[in-house]
């Protein structure tokens, strides 16, 4: 394994996702020089990579002077738990203006027909619609070229795993995922942007990990640098629940022109009675487990009925499918001769959805620790707060930088030496488990300790096992190839991930949302809060905050 590679930099973007490579746009264009470290390739990689089709979007054209009563309804939605912070959710919103017209400006379709098209994510009397379709498909693409015109240097198949604080700046470790070259990169600010956590718990087809709501690539590497770094991480004992066609896991509900049926026929919300292309139906919003409530009561299947549209609303449908990325589920209907306006779809609660919550940032987008800063699905979620954030925090990583001079590192080299070691061994042993044995494990243990059913004893037997896994697996893991080591390495920051997931699932004695606790069954008022998690000195400190 080859090493000694020092890449310097004003900002360091980890991940080139849609959050990343806006940091990178604004950072460059203000004259920093500016690396994008990203494990795949920016053209195609992360949740928007094959294209989104709904973008939170405040104008004030529309909506009127005020923000206010967008958030509020905002608040309705899915979005909800996350508008906690009125003022981080202004500073976004305000900003959304000003990022949909520099999108149209670069060449990505914020119009439809000519005018800003609302649809989906909205109940029927709402007054303050929030989402505007757009032509997301080629938006990685578009991206890509942004950054690269302002001088940025990208260098993908380059995973990162270490940061350190060293000197007042940054240093981080990067390993090339096909020639297996460790890369040191010295920063003075760094950006994250490595998306939201997959491949924690089992999904809805155990078998298939990679048939996720997300690419199964994004396996909590930001959260765990950073929180290895010192830096604040909240509410990671959250479980979140998607739902969508059966098997056929995938965000993107409310690009259906349809309505959630239970098997007699009748609707199962109260939201709408037959297909309307303005709105989705929002009892999917409402109650993402309806579906395996519905199962696990001998009620359902339920379905998501679009029969009856008309040509025009099925040809609108499919053009927004198109460009949510459906490909692969559009080739599936063609292929089996499915006609979404005679037969409907059954749907499905995909299984349990961990994201390690969320890293802590201010309006700027900086972590609690100076210099470092994030935006996205790492800490919000949604492509309007990535996108918006991710500018936000471009611009602010730029201007730290401007205070900060790199010096010389004293812990990476050593640092890169202990790694070096580690990896070489891994690759060397004949015998072991592989990434995906170990990753099984872990998703085994996660589902059946800390799950849908968690308790003190739950939870502390599963740490217990954690441990034990992360012991064996630092010990037996093999890999073929530099391929697999990348594997490994992302189920290691998996397991770091379950074990907080853990610690902070003990720490929250009450009910809330998916996270349920059989010895404290009520929701408890009093920690309507977030439960910050921190390292200090190598601990574990949990926080309500
Ligand atoms: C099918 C689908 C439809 C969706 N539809 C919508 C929609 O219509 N509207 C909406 O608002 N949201 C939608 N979303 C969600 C939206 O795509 C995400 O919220 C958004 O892409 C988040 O951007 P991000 O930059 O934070 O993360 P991502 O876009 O996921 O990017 C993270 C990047 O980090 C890279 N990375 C990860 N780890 C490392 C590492 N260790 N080193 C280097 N690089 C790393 C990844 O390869 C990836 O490129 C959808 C998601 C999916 C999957």
């Amino acid at each position: 394994m080859g090493s000694g590679e020092v890449i310097e930099a004003d900002v360091l973007c980890i991940g080139g996702g849609i959050a990343g490579l806006m940091a990178a746009i604004r950072a460059g264009e203000l004259g920093a020089k500016v690396v994008v470290a990203e494990k795949g390739n920016t053209l195609s990689s992360g949740a928007g990579g094959l294209g989104n089709d709904h973008f939170v979007c405040y104008l004030p054209e529309v909506h009127g002077p005020d923000v206010k009563p967008m958030i509020e309804e905002l608040r309705k939605g899915q979005m909800g738990p996350r508008l906690k912070d009125s003022e981080r959710a202004r500073v976004w919103l305000e900003h959304t203006t000003e990022i949909v017209r520099l999108w149209e400006s670069w060449g990505i379709p914020m119009k439809y027909n000519g005018k800003y098209e609302f649809a989906g994510h909205i109940y029927p009397d709402s007054k303050f619609p929030s989402h505007i379709k757009y032509a997301g498909r080629d938006q990685k693409k578009v991206l890509t070229e942004e950054a690269l015109s302002r001088g940025t240097s990208i260098m993908n198949r380059v995973m990162v795993f270490e940061l350190l604080k060293d000197q007042g700046c940054y240093s981080a470790i990067g390993f090339h995922t096909r020639t297996g070259r460790l890369i040191e990169f010295r920063a003075k600010s760094v950006f994250l942007g490595t998306g939201t956590v997959t491949r924690l718990y089992q999904g809805l087809t155990p078998a298939w990990m990679w048939n996720a709501t997300r690419p199964g690539t994004l396996t909590a590497d930001g959260r765990i640098m950073a929180y290895k770094v010192g830096a604040e991480l909240y509410n990671v004992e959250a479980l979140e629940h998607h739902a969508g066609p059966k098997y056929f896991t995938r965000s993107g509900q409310a690009t259906w022109v349809g309505v959630v049926w239970d098997p007699e026929g009748n609707p199962v919300g109260p939201f709408l009675e037959k297909p309307e292309k303005k709105y989705s139906d929002m009892i999917i919003e409402v109650n993402k487990g309806l579906f395996a409530e519905y199962a696990q009561s001998g009620k359902g299947p339920v379905y998501m009925d679009c029969e009856g549209i008309s040509d025009e609303d099925y040809d609108y449908m499919i053009h927004w499918m198109k460009q949510e990325g459906f490909d692969a589920l559009i080739d599936h209907l063609k292929d089996k001769d499915i006609d979404l306006k005679k037969r409907s779809i059954e749907w499905a609660t995909y299984g349990m959805r961990g994201s390690c919550g969320s890293i802590w940032q201010d309006v700027n987008g900086q972590t609690s620790m100076k210099g470092l800063y994030v935006a996205g699905d790492e800490t919000t979620r949604g492509i309007s707060n990535a996108s918006t954030f991710g500018w936000i925090a471009g611009e602010h990583a730029t201007q730290w930088a401007r205070e900060v001079d790199i010096g010389p590192s004293e812990q990476a080299s050593e640092v890169i030496k202990e790694t070096k070691s580690f990896l070489d061994e891994i690759m060397k042993r004949e015998t072991g488990a592989d990434w995906k044995e170990v990753n099984i494990a872990l998703q085994q243990i996660m589902s059946d300790y800390a799950g849908n059913i968690r308790s003190k004893s739950l939870l502390e037997a599963g740490l217990t096992h954690l441990q034990r896994l992360r012991a064996e697996a630092r010990s037996t893991l093999i890999a073929r190839n530099p391929h697999e080591l990348s594997r490994a390495l992302e189920v290691l920051n998996l397991i770091d991930a379950g074990e907080l997931v853990c610690i902070a699932a003990l720490e929250r004695k009450e009910t809330r949302g998916q996270h349920k606790r059989t010895d404290y069954t009520y929701t408890n008022p009093m920690l309507d809060k977030w439960l910050i998690i921190k390292n200090v000195d190598g601990l574990p400190v949990t926080e309500w905050r």
